[in-house]
């Protein structure tokens, strides 16, 4: 497969020999499709728990060839999701939810220390800003979410010290949520790959599974002209974005772009700025910006949302597209016009499965106890995957434990409607959020049909 790598995995290319494909026919307890960081923590966490249970994660590049190996690194609470778990779920699950997406990040910072996984972790805080007059207090109504639930996770910062934090005055004003933190991202699925294979999971890399029965053994069919099998008694679908391909799922993802740039090393100049090296920034845009200092000292900065899939077809639009990296440019040097002229040395994408609420959906499919789940992180995985892989075990093993009975699964995030319409509604909802927003960088009053259409776009990585 040859695929433009993102900066992370060039980092940690060679780490590992590929894994062997699968060929001929194979069995085993639990199958998993998907070599991220949703089907590794759930593998691992199936062996955990049942070390005699034959698990093999079945993938079509390598493992963190998805987004878990193209990612900003940030790793995010579900504190920015309070207000939508609440009405999914109710106010006292949802603080429950949201505390154990915080200690999820404790718990990525254990795995790497109990298993040696250089994955950088830093626990510098989110910096949640505003960069436009329009985007000043989106975090409002969030606030009194979580006053109403009695929790405080965020902190208001005077703009000046915003301002300073991030290393430009385009800052403008912004909230504080101290657990955050970031990672080299495919160093984390590297170093979980690893874990996997020295707890007996079974990994083939560099094979598609093409579809699979919904019969129980489940008939797992993957390697295309090759005709490899696996049967199984249990399947997990950890396939993120790609899972829009499979029919009873098709409806509830849309999957969007994902694209970011990094910049040569530059860490005395940013030292220069003030910005705190250990930050995740985002500003309060619908198609956000995100955006961090790498290990180097290099300015990695994301956008989401530009390109819209039709269906699940994912295309190399969704590795890598030059126009893309041109428009992330550009916000990047709007936002720190001191570094004009340091060279962009890399730039890469991936997919994003967003459901309309930006919350995942973790269930059986169609109500079949023995194929599970677990999609639609929406652009906030890193942490919440650690959640999802604990539910996911517990769901394939059967367990009848707190995971298992865990309020998120078989929750409908609502659904988009079907292609055709959901391709040209996307497109048309994106061009208005394109035009509110850069309307609104420039301090101007957007036009009123933009911000009528734009209140169609699902919601983002924060209830604003
Ligand atoms: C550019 C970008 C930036 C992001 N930034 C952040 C961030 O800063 N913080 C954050 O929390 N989240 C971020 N995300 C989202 C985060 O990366 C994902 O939510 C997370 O990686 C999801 O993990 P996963 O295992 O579900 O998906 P993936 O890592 O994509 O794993 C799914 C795997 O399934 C494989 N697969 C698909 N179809 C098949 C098939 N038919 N047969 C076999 N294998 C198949 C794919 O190759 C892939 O490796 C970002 C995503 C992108 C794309």
């Amino acid at each position: 497969m040859s695929v433009q790598r993102s900066l992370w995995l060039q980092e940690v290319a060679g780490d590992a020999p590929a894994a062997p494909p699968l060929t001929g026919r194979a069995r085993a307890d639990v199958a998993i499709i998907g070599g991220g960081y949703v089907g590794l923590w759930t593998a691992i966490r199936i062996k955990q728990a049942q070390p005699s249970c034959d698990v093999v994660v079945l993938e079509r590049d390598i493992c963190g060839g998805g987004a878990s190996g193209r990612n900003g690194g940030f790793v995010l609470s579900w504190w920015p999701k309070l207000a939508s778990l609440t009405a999914l779920v109710g106010a006292a699950d949802a603080v429950r939810i949201a505390r154990q997406s915080e200690d999820a990040i404790d718990e990525i910072r254990a795995f790497c220390a109990a298993h040696d996984v250089d994955a950088d972790f830093r626990r510098g805080g989110w910096l949640w800003t505003a960069t436009s007059a329009a985007q000043v207090g989106a975090w409002e109504g969030l606030l009194e979410t979580c006053a109403r639930a009695g929790v405080e996770p965020f902190r208001r910062v005077e703009p000046a010290d915003v301002a300073r934090l991030a290393g430009s005055p385009a800052h403008r004003a912004g909230v504080y949520e101290a657990t955050a933190a970031i990672v080299q991202p495919a160093a984390l699925v590297r170093g979980l790959r690893r874990h996997a294979l020295e707890l007996g999971v079974r990994i083939h890399e560099g094979t598609m599974v093409d579809g699979f029965s919904r019969d129980r053994p489940v008939v797992v069919r993957a390697g295309g002209a090759h005709g490899a099998t696996l049967v199984a008694d249990k399947l997990v679908i950890a396939t993120n974005a790609w899972a829009a391909g499979i029919c009873e799922l098709a409806r509830s993802i849309a999957v969007i772009s994902s694209d970011i740039i990094a910049t040569a090393p530059i860490p005395e100049r940013l030292a220069a700025l003030g910005w705190h090296p250990d930050l995740s920034i985002t500003d309060s845009q619908t198609m956000v910006d995100y955006y961090r200092i790498t290990r180097d000292g290099r300015v990695a900065f994301g956008k989401g949302g530009w390109t819209i899939a039709f269906g699940g077809r994912i295309g190399p639009a969704f590795d890598r597209s030059a126009r893309r990296a041109r428009d992330v440019e550009a916000d990047f040097r709007r936002y720190y016009p001191s570094l004009a002229d340091v060279p962009i040395t890399h730039g890469w994408s991936g997919p994003i499965d967003r459901t309309p609420s930006s919350l995942p959906l973790i269930g059986h499919l169609g109500g079949r106890s023995h194929i599970v789940y677990g999609i639609g992180w929406s652009g906030n995985g890193v942490g919440p995957s650690v959640v999802g892989g604990r539910i996911l075990a517990a769901l394939a093993l059967g367990a009848s434990d707190e995971w298992a009975r865990h309020p998120l699964v078989g929750r409908s995030a609502g659904r988009f409607p079907p292609e055709p319409i959901k391709f040209v509604g996307a497109h048309l909802v994106r061009a208005a959020v394109v035009t509110k927003e850069r309307a609104e960088m420039r301090d101007e009053r957007p036009p009123a049909w933009s911000v009528r259409l734009a209140r169609f776009a699902p919601a983002g990585l924060e209830d604003k």
